[in-house]
């Protein structure tokens, strides 16, 4: 039986806290979707192709990941991949009520869906895209946290954006 788990999320970038959730998910599943919400809600910095691309790029050494992108329902997403769980990271005691709100309503929306949850290594326990965008905006180092590509990509959108805004 190929088991498969799906791994949701904004990726807006990916990080090597993302990588590392991925990458611990590897032992319970024998494919893993990484699924890229197309959630209209959100303003993404990275449009949904740049978000893919860094997805793939940093995860060819990965045989049995796969990249997509995804809309509407999660639990109709995996009903679609015949997936058996929803793979999630928790870093620190702030991300539990968030997440266990997710969990049980994709729970009431299908009872057969299970999510796991795994933590990242200590390194990545602080880092979210979010704090990763705000560094690399004002130049700051973000190397060893993020992926070759995502650090070059994170650099030429903001210079792009300086000159943009330079008078
Ligand atoms: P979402 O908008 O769905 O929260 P994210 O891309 O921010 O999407 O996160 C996707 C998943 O990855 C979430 O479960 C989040 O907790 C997890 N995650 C994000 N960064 C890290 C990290 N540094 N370590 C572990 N898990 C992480």
């Amino acid at each position: 039986m190929n088991r498969i788990g799906v791994c949701p999320g904004t990726f807006d970038p990916i990080t090597n806290g993302h990588l590392d959730i991925v990458s611990r998910s590897l032992k319970f599943f024998d494919t893993v979707i990484v699924a890229v919400a197309l959630n209209p809600l959100k303003t993404p910095l990275f449009d949904i192709k740049e978000r893919l691309e860094m997805i793939a790029d940093s995860t060819t050494g990965l045989t049995t990941v796969q990249v997509e992108a995804f809309d509407g329902l999660l639990v109709d997403y995996l009903k679609r991949k015949g997936a058996h769980g929803i793979i999630r990271g928790l870093r620190a005691v702030s991300d539990f009520e968030y997440e266990l709100q997710m969990a049980m309503m994709n729970r009431h929306l299908d009872q057969t869906v299970e999510t796991l949850f795994l933590m990242p290594s200590v390194e990545y326990s602080f880092l979210t895209s979010t704090i990763i965008k705000t560094v690399a905006s004002y130049g700051g180092s973000i190397d060893g946290l993020v992926p070759p590509l995502v650090a070059r990509r994170l650099r030429a959108k903001f210079s792009t954006r300086a000159d943009r805004s330079a008078p």
